[in-house]
């Protein structure tokens, strides 16, 4: 067989070789040590947790290494295709603070090594699909789909492994006249690799999470264009991944088995092999037994779930840092406010096994990181996430920002600042009450009669000077206690409460009902400053209205 003549044939205005396309995206001139990776997502619209873990390991290897991140669109596939996912994936990443140096942006490419899209580079794949052919390294395909199918079900029915692979490889070594017949009658026909792999032999091979691997070879003529001239993903992978010089491989272990395929590839076309970091699955508990996170059954897998939970990036950001490296968290413990991207990241600390997303575990990490935050941050940060999504909220917390600011500092600084809220969904109940419409009608508890919590109520409001401190505001609480006949020794109200009507807890609890609606309320003297005399008398007194 004259493969050269079939390689012209097949490919007759392809005029570029592989040379000048070395030249055109030659090696890049970076530090000894430097990384560079990529994201190479489909353009589906979803982006996920999943994606973020990869993005967070392939942006700190590139960054930390003083290397290079790119964003290249996997976009062969049309009808997966979602307009404006592009968009949102980028927007997405950027929010987390996934930058991409390079690569695919809303307006176009940007770098010296594009296109960065996939369907834009046909001409550069069938380059390489020319060279093999040329070399007898693949040939063209024209089994039918049903053909395909036919010798499925046999395969299946003799109990072997199904696969176009040795015998079963009908078009490996065609004449050139069945070809050319073919070609004349328009057949369709899909460009397969002449595998000379054996799956008699084995190799090793050391993956930069999983560890060393002993490696099956592939036996399996895959298919490296599709009909239409559109690459699949193991070719493209190859070819791109080449020529924007990434050298390492980034990816979630889906990809575990056919990477045999992969690096045979990578030696036919006489590329260097990158190396890989095979990232393992998200998994959550389900009952007792682990899982993957699902898109269609776990809604905490999208990443727009998140945003509109209001976990503040920061929040994300450092538990999945807590997922990655297992040392992350002891090394946060030693520098609290050391930026993260001061933590050396290793893809070796990644669990090669995945990891086990625990929702409960985030929220303690985000609580953590909202407490670590002054009150002028959480202010903007909880705003510009309820002008998204609670714009009622948004509004009032924007109608006085000095008002707002006062109660978010509630607790905030010192040495064990409150941990109150996990998200920004939560400060509404948390805080909610200081605006009036929100306030909700009080429920006191059925054991004391409205006669008592109306006394006390008076009782405070007799007392009440705004000017009071800390200190004397609960000396006042504690005489009420006492002259009615409740106890302020909760010692002794422990050993018998039988002994006693009620406690100083009970007579704070009502006038923290009437003044905030609910029995638990951040530190009530403070609240009272904040609302001001006005409002707290007001308050008091509408609800000694509503019991009377
Ligand atoms: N487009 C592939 C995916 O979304 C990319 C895998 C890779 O990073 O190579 O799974």
């Amino acid at each position: 067989m004259d493969y050269q003549a079939l390689a012209d044939l097949l490919f007759p205005n392809v005029t570029e070789t592989p040379d000048s396309l070395e030249e055109k995206f030659p090696l890049r001139q970076l530090p000894e040590g430097a990384v560079v990776t990529r994201m190479a997502p489909s353009p589906t619209g979803f982006v996920h947790l999943g994606n973020l873990v990869q993005g967070l390991t392939a942006e700190r290897m590139a960054h930390q290494s003083g290397g290079i991140l790119f964003l290249r669109v996997e976009d062969t596939d049309a009808k997966r295709e979602v307009p404006g996912a592009v968009e949102v994936l980028i927007n997405t990443l950027k929010h987390y603070g996934i930058h991409f140096d390079e690569g695919a942006t809303i307006d176009g490419d940007n770098g010296a090594y594009g296109p960065y899209r996939q369907r834009q580079r046909a001409d550069i794949y069938h380059v390489y699909a020319k060279k093999l052919v040329s070399e007898g390294m693949a040939y063209p395909c024209f089994c039918t789909e049903e053909e395909l199918s036919a010798m499925r079900e046999k395969q299946e029915a003799n109990k072997e492994t199904t696969g176009y692979y040795g015998k079963y490889a009908t078009w490996r070594d065609r004449s050139a006249e069945d070809i050319q017949a073919k070609l004349d009658a328009s057949a369709p026909w899909v460009l397969r690799f002449r595998s000379t792999g054996s799956i008699e032999n084995q190799f090793k091979f050391d993956d930069l999470v999983k560890g060393k691997l002993t490696i099956t070879e592939n036996d399996v003529d895959h298919v490296l264009l599709k009909s239409d001239g559109i690459p699949t993903y193991h070719f493209a992978h190859a070819v791109d991944d080449h020529l924007m010089r990434t050298t390492h491989v980034v990816r979630g272990d889906e990809w575990l088995p056919t990477l045999p395929f992969h690096i045979q590839l990578f030696k036919a076309l006489d590329f260097k092999l990158p190396k890989y970091v095979h990232i393992g699955p998200l998994m959550k508990m389900d009952g007792t037994s682990k899982r993957k996170l699902s898109k269609r059954k776990d809604p905490e897998l999208a990443l727009t779930y998140y945003k509109a939970e209001g976990f503040p990036v920061e929040a994300v950001y450092e538990y999945i840092m807590t997922l990655l490296n297992s040392n992350y968290e002891d090394w946060r413990r030693a520098n609290p406010t050391a930026d993260p991207t001061t933590f050396k990241f290793s893809p070796k600390k990644l669990n090669p096994a995945g990891n086990l997303f625990d929702y409960a575990k985030l929220t303690d990490v985000s609580k953590n990181e909202i407490a670590k935050m002054d009150a002028p941050k959480v202010y903007a940060l909880l705003t510009e996430w309820a002008k998204e999504f609670d714009e009622d909220f948004a509004t009032k917390l924007e109608s006085d920002s000095e008002f707002a600011t006062k109660i978010l500092a509630i607790g905030r600084g010192g040495k064990k600042p409150r941990k109150d809220i996990a998200t920004w969904k939560e400060a509404k109940p948390y805080m909610g009450f200081f605006y009036d419409e929100y306030l909700q009608e009080p429920v006191f508890d059925e054991k004391f009669d409205n006669a008592t919590i109306i006394d006390v109520l008076n009782r405070f409001l007799n007392s009440f000077n705004i000017a009071d401190d800390s200190g004397i505001w609960f000396d006042k609480v504690k005489n009420i206690t006492e002259d009615i006949g409740f106890t302020t020794d909760m010692k002794a109200y422990k050993a018998d409460p039988s002994a006693f009507k009620g406690t100083v807890a009970d007579v704070s609890t009502f006038i923290r009902q009437a003044v905030t609606g609910k029995t638990s309320s951040p530190d009530l003297y403070t609240v009272m400053q904040i609302l001001g005399e006005q409002r707290t008398r007001e308050r008091i007194q509408n609800t000694i209205a509503r019991l009377s």
